[in-house]
């Protein structure tokens, strides 16, 4: 069996650990003799891995029960309208921190419910985003009905290397590209969320976590399955969940657990980024990072060969010597390697020995 190391940016690499357990487990699941995608979801194998996932979800982020875990569909795409559909309206506003591609995708889908204003609006020339803003560049607009942000900014390779000070407003927070990559005080959060399939497994199953204060604050009257308390009060089970993703879910995080938690993945994700920024800049030139040093991403790693030929030499090599899904985003170029935390620190070993050979072997 060939397992490549995978920079894919999503869906992303899983814990071979866990893929191993899913096949183990896929024709005799729990004693029931059929796999996790057979049974039905009113039974009590199934509400049982259901609850527990949100359990484990909880106890990771360091959470009590006064905050609802919920597992939606549609992915991170779909909270972008659900989110503003449940807390706007005609004549409300809320704050969107600009910082790349996906929060201007939040923006989109949350101006069709609202005036929408911007703390800081880090778009240079041509679409480019290099930077996270300062605490102290952020201008809050005193009427909105919350902040929003994206923790991470997965196609730019940029990240908040802290929690913004919202001045009592609720923080929300689309955290798709780095939830659980390290600690983190989510009690700052009134509601924040993420698509699976990068740092907690697949794809199908959006997990979002909302404090129980903010949620009674919900609008009421909203189409059944774009409503936050309906998938409280139904326990996100209202209609048939993404069970086969909250079940690889429910193994990512026993995963994650048994190493260490979110101090574990802190620990190897800044080992792993301190590796490969350090390959960068000891190229002298050769690799050129995309991002602000001091905004740079722990998992989107961004660069560029000096030149468009390199970078696609390089693409096609690494892959040759299996490491995968190495090209930047189409409107970035260059290289990006998104090293999530299934990612290895070995992996990323490996890597950086591929980079200094490749550097070695082409001159610019
Ligand atoms: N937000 C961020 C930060 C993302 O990286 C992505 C997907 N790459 C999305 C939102 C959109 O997620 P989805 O495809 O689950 O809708």
């Amino acid at each position: 069996m060939k397992r490549v190391i995978n920079y894919s940016a999503g869906p992303a690499a899983i814990p071979v650990e866990v893929l191993e357990q899913a096949r183990d487990e896929m024709l005799d699941w729990n004693g029931t003799g059929c796999s996790v995608m057979e049974v039905s979801h009113r039974g009590k194998e199934y509400d049982a891995l259901h609850m527990e996932t949100m359990d484990l979800f909880r106890q990771i982020a360091g959470l009590g029960k006064e905050y609802e875990v919920l597992f939606c569909t549609g992915g991170a795409s779909t909270q972008f309208l659900m989110l503003p559909m449940n807390y706007l309206g005609p004549g409300k506003e809320a704050d969107y921190v600009v910082t790349g591609n996906w929060s201007k995708g939040a923006i989109k889908e949350a101006k069709r419910f609202g005036k929408i204003t911007f703390p800081a609006n880090m778009e240079l020339e041509g679409e480019r985003f290099v930077a996270i803003p300062r605490q102290g560049d952020l201008k809050l607009n005193p009427a909105a009905e919350y902040v929003h942000y994206t923790s991470n900014n997965t196609v730019e390779g940029t990240e908040w290397h802290y929690i913004p000070d919202v001045k009592g407003k609720p923080l929300v927070c689309d955290m798709s590209s780095d939830i659980f990559s390290r600690p983190l005080d989510f009690s700052k959060f009134s509601l924040f969320y993420a698509g699976a399939q990068k740092n907690l497994g697949p794809s199908g199953v959006t997990v979002v976590a909302v404090r129980e204060d903010y949620l009674a604050k919900a609008h009421d009257d909203l189409p059944t399955m774009m409503s936050y308390k309906v998938f409280k009060d139904k326990f996100s089970m209202h209609n048939t969940p993404p069970c086969f993703s909250i079940y690889i879910l429910n193994l990512v995080l026993k995963w994650l657990k048994k190493n260490g938690g979110l101090e574990g993945m802190g620990k190897v994700n800044e080992a792993k980024q301190k590796l490969l920024y350090s390959a960068v800049d000891g190229s002298k030139g050769y690799f050129r990072g995309l991002a602000d040093v001091d905004s740079r991403s722990w998992m989107n790693i961004d660069f560029k060969l000096p030149n468009p030929e390199l970078d696609d030499k390089f693409v096609k090599e690494a892959k040759a010597a299996g490491i995968i899904q190495t090209k930047g985003y189409r409107s970035m170029g260059g290289i990006r390697l998104s090293a999530y935390n299934a990612v290895s620190l070995k992996d990323v070993q490996t890597t950086v020995g591929f980079m200094q050979d490749f550097m070695k072997k082409n001159p610019a």
